[in-house]
């Protein structure tokens, strides 16, 4: 098994003497942001005029432009959208980086598909905490964290690793586990899980489930409790203690079904198709779709955005949900209530 560092294997000191420059301050950058400030690190922000701006200035941080930030920075931790990062490198970071800076990502989808092309003057670290951004905040003002992967893709300054580790500490990932990884495997595995599994598998699963017991005449209602209300209390199962929590939690009858039906859904074709996603990631053929569609002011995400948003699921889950306070309100909602 791989090793998995935790507080011990950290070396603060590294990242202590070192300004970090945190590039964004969305998802990702207002967790890693105030995570580090509250583990010791000193953090400024890099950003344009708007929104977030404002919002960083509000939580108490020194925000300047990305060019300048990136001047006075020693670490550069780029947290822009990764469809922005290479139009935003070129205009704003390159130039401003000074041999023996550290700049580093979240996922590694720029400068594996070498979108990102850094100098070779610099180190280059990823750490990517294997959660979305506001679950990163949350876990760490519970005193927890979420596990990340690190990966060097250059040492010039023979401290990269060391860096790497301490940054991933200052986010909180070092009370759950950090693991190492290359930009290679973090690219590839966080696309395809994405693809396959956590967002396009599981959003596929549950309308298909909808779709069928909607057509054959049952209720909306029920059909939006069975297949998508329900999903979560079988995942934190999983997530707990694995399929065997889920296992030993459920029926008899529904572990029977599990056992005869479940592969009858997820199949040997499937799992073709999943081998031909994985392929297309390694191949760098999913990475150009995506990078000419928003080089084309993305119509056809928009396009299915829209038919998505309109699904009867969607419009009965609004429904039920207000009839649910117990059900948390999205993220976006509790964000925008704090504003
Ligand atoms: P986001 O869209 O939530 O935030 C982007 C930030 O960049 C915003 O603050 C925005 O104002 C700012 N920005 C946009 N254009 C800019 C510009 N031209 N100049 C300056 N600032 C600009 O992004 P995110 O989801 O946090 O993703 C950031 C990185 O983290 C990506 O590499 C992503 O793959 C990675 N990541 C995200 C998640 C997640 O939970 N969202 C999880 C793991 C890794
Ligand atoms: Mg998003
Ligand atoms: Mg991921
Ligand atoms: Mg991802
Ligand atoms: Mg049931
Ligand atoms: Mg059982």
């Amino acid at each position: 098994m791989s090793k998995v560092l935790y507080e011990k294997d950290i070396q603060k000191e590294v990242l202590q003497e070192r300004t970090v420059a945190i590039v964004g301050y969305g998802s990702q950058g207002h967790a890693h942001a105030q995570n580090m400030r509250e583990s010791g690190y000193h953090v400024i922000i890099g950003l344009r005029p708007g929104k977030s701006q404002k919002k960083a200035e509000a939580d108490g941080f020194e925000v300047l432009s990305v060019a300048d930030a990136v001047k006075k920075a020693d670490v550069i931790m780029v947290l822009l959208p990764d469809e922005l990062q290479p139009a935003v490198y070129e205009e704003s970071i390159k130039a401003n980086l000074k041999e023996g800076n550290a700049l580093a990502f979240a996922h590694g989808f720029n400068v594996h598909f070498s979108q990102v092309v850094p100098p070779d003057n610099v180190d280059v670290f990823l750490v990517a905490p294997k959660g979305p951004g506001h679950i990163v905040r949350r876990e760490f003002e519970n005193g927890s964290g979420v596990p990340s992967l690190y990966g060097v893709y250059q040492d010039v300054t023979g401290n990269c690793r060391e860096i790497a580790l301490a940054y991933a500490q200052g986010i909180g990932s070092a009370r759950a586990g950090i693991l190492e990884t290359s930009y290679q495997e973090e690219t590839e595995t966080d696309l395809f899980g994405e693809q396959a599994v956590l967002c396009g598998g599981m959003t596929s699963l549950v309308k298909a489930g909808f779709e069928t017991l909607t057509n054959a005449g049952y209720q909306p209602e029920v059909a939006y409790f069975e297949c998508l209300h329900e999903m979560k209390m079988i995942v934190d199962l999983m997530y707990e203690g694995g399929l065997e929590n889920v296992r030993y939690s459920i029926s008899d009858t529904a572990q029977w079904g599990d056992f005869v039906s479940g592969s009858r859904v997820i199949n040997d074709e499937t799992k073709e198709r999943m081998q031909e996603i994985l392929e297309e990631i390694q191949s760098g053929e999913f990475a150009k779709g995506w990078i000419l569609e928003n080089q084309a002011n993305r119509p056809e995400y928009n396009a299915i955005n829209a038919r998505e948003k309109n699904l009867q699921v969607e419009q009965i889950g609004k429904e039920l949900r207000e009839l649910m306070p117990f059900v948390k309100k999205p993220l976006q909602q509790e964000e925008q209530n704090k504003e």
